[in-house]
């Protein structure tokens, strides 16, 4: 894995940071997106630099078409090519149905689905003119289940995100880029440090490994899914979830 080039959406923090790290020690150069938190995000850059591989930090609203336009230039402008797209980026809620509101539904999806979607639709030329490429969707057991206490609108997102994948591995697969997902179950990031304590501990009760996912984990099925190790594979939604919930 010399001189191949990924991005990783979202790559300041929790899993997409794991991410953009494990793919930076497996040999690629890194450009990773951060919404506000710059700092966060250099942190991240210097750990990649320390593992001796090129990357940048850009700040983008992937809900944003000309952010994501502006982005994906950036990146192909710096190395030539994008081997590998992680989207990652994401916000959660956990609203209930009846109080949710238009606006919070719409920037749920808007960061969620439609985030992704404009990353894909910006970097499937430049993966198909390489003749070569690999997209791996962040999803959740939320959009394989319907949730236990996130909301809907979350809900639905990471289900139209499983949808998206496999519509794009049938789509690009005749252009050699592979389109799968990995499905993680509670993850110990500052999303999940967020959700209701009480709801939280009753649902890492249920999990049958006994504890929270580390986002290291869920960087290994993303590195996994990057590489040749899983060339004959796209469509696919691999689920890192301690056993929680088995498809
Ligand atoms: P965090 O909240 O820890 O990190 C979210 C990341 O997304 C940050 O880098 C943040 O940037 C970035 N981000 C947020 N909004 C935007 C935006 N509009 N445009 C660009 N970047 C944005 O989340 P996690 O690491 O926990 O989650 C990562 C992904 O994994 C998400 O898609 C989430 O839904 C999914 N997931 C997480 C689970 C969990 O239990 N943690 C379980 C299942 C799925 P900044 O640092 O600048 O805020």
């Amino acid at each position: 894995m010399r001189n191949r080039v990924a991005l990783v959406t979202g790559g300041s923090r929790g899993i997409g940071r794991a991410c953009a790290i494990r793919l930076a020690e497996v040999g690629f150069d890194v450009a990773i997106t951060y919404r506000s938190l710059a700092h966060e995000a250099r942190a991240v850059a210097q750990c990649i630099r320390a593992l001796g591989r090129d990357v940048v930090t850009i700040q983008t609203d992937v809900a944003r078409p000309e952010a994501v336009a502006r982005l994906v230039a950036q990146v192909k402008h710096r190395w030539g090519r994008i081997d590998v797209l992680v989207n990652n980026a994401g916000i959660a809620s956990v609203t209930p149905f009846q109080r949710l509101r238009v606006a919070e539904w719409d920037t749920v999806l808007a960061v969620n689905l439609r985030g992704a979607f404009l990353c894909c639709q910006r970097v499937a030329p430049i993966m198909t003119s390489q003749r070569c490429g690999s997209i791996v969707m962040i999803a959740s057991q939320a959009g394989q289940t319907g949730g236990a206490f996130v909301g809907a609108h979350y809900a639905v997102s990471k289900a139209g995100l499983i949808c998206l994948t496999k519509y794009l591995a049938k789509e690009l697969a005749s252009s050699r880029i592979r389109v799968n997902c990995v499905a993680p179950g509670i993850i110990d990031t500052d999303m999940a440090r967020a959700f209701p304590r009480r709801a939280l501990r009753a649902l890492v009760q249920r999990v049958p490994l006994g504890r929270l996912g580390m986002p290291e984990e869920v960087a290994k099925a993303v590195a996994f899914l990057a590489s040749e190790e899983s060339a004959y594979m796209t469509g696919v939604t691999i689920p890192v979830n301690g056993g929680l919930w088995m498809p």
